[in-house]
């Protein structure tokens, strides 16, 4: 009980170190660790809620960890604290680099007002995001007023990443034409503003015509949301031009969801989501993992596979089949 309190103290100072363990709490896939890290969680939930979360995702070598430390370093440079997480599909690697590595950020690495942390590499990719979630609740409980998600796009996890930010950023590479054809329209429709990066040497004029040709790909989709339209910026993370101009749009979404009382309902709902998704997932694992439901499945399979069973009457007997205690 006291080691617990201690811990949560400590994080709610901005201890480092008890950041750092309190994630190792939450990524554990130990009972007894994720019962004290929900306690914990429990603790400091109200010191939670104060960071701009940003979701940033980009296919690998688009600038994602040039264009954080750039504006990483800026914003800690102007007095914030600032948190980096991220959230990798396939466990930790992808396209040869590790999200969230810090020898890819190295000012922010060693900066003592940033938090720089790999994607939890256990577990499927629902159980990622829940640790990165959490994850980020306990950054803000220990002061971080920026929390950075970065992911990149493969399947589910930018959708995923986009439940559990205030602003969901897509960076693109400059290239025209049929590049953008291999644009998923999905990303179009959750992306809130869109950076076009590299826009340096050669490829100043390349970005451009990216910029306008995602513009009006942009105008061909009904807006996600009534309170902002997304905005397609160019720039260079490289020589840190547009951080500027990313760091004003991200100010300008906030100002606009706030002024419409929409940035408390959007996180309203998210919390409401996760609640659901942590439920059917406990609910999910406890049926596949009853005794009762793997011998009932291993006939229904078979009897589903070779045809001599619709799907829907071997569901209805499945489910019977199951006597679940959670
Ligand atoms: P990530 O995989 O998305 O994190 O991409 P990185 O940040 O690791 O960048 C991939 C490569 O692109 C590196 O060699 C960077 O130096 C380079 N790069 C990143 N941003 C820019 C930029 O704005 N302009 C140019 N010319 N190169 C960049």
């Amino acid at each position: 009980m006291g080691v617990m309190d201690a811990l949560a103290d400590r994080l709610i100072a901005g201890d480092r170190a008890a950041l750092a363990r309190a994630i190792t709490l939450v990524e554990s896939t130990r009972s007894d660790h994720q019962a004290r890290a929900r306690a914990l969680l429990t603790d400091v939930m109200d010191h939670t809620g104060g960071a701009w979360r940003i979701g940033m995702t980009g296919v690998p070598g688009v600038g994602k960890s040039t264009l954080i430390e750039a504006l990483g370093t800026r914003l800690t440079g102007e007095g914030r604290k600032v948190a980096v997480l991220a959230v990798d599909p396939s466990s930790s690697r992808t396209g040869g680099s590790i999200l969230g590595d810090k020898t890819r950020m190295g000012a922010l690495a060693v900066d003592p007002n940033a938090f720089i942390r790999p994607s939890p590499s256990a577990g499927n990719l629902g159980g990622v995001a829940r640790k990165t979630r959490e994850s980020l609740l306990l950054c803000e409980a220990a002061g971080y007023d920026v929390v950075i998600i970065e992911t990149v796009g493969v399947g589910q996890s930018e959708t995923l990443v986009a439940d559990m930010v205030d602003v969901f950023v897509a960076l693109m590479l400059p290239g025209a034409g049929d590049e953008l054809q291999g644009i998923k329209k999905g990303l179009l429709e959750l992306a809130e503003i869109l950076f076009v990066n590299k826009a340096d040497g050669d490829n100043t004029t390349r970005a451009r015509r990216a910029a306008r040709d995602l513009e009006a790909a942009l105008h061909l989709l009904a807006p996600a949301s009534p309170h902002w339209s997304p905005v397609v910026l160019t720039g260079s993370a490289l020589s840190g031009d547009g951080m500027d101009r990313l760091w004003d749009a991200v100010s300008t979404h906030r100002q606009a969801l706030e002024q419409a009382g929409a940035l408390e309902q959007r996180r309203a709902d998210q919390q409401v989501r996760w609640l659901w998704s942590m439920v059917e997932a406990r609910v999910l694992d406890a049926f596949r993992a009853d005794e009762a439901v793997k011998t009932a499945a291993r006939e229904l399979e078979r009897a589903v596979a070779s045809g001599r069973l619709p799907a829907s009457e071997a569901a209805e007997r499945l489910l019977k089949a199951g006597t679940i205690k959670l």
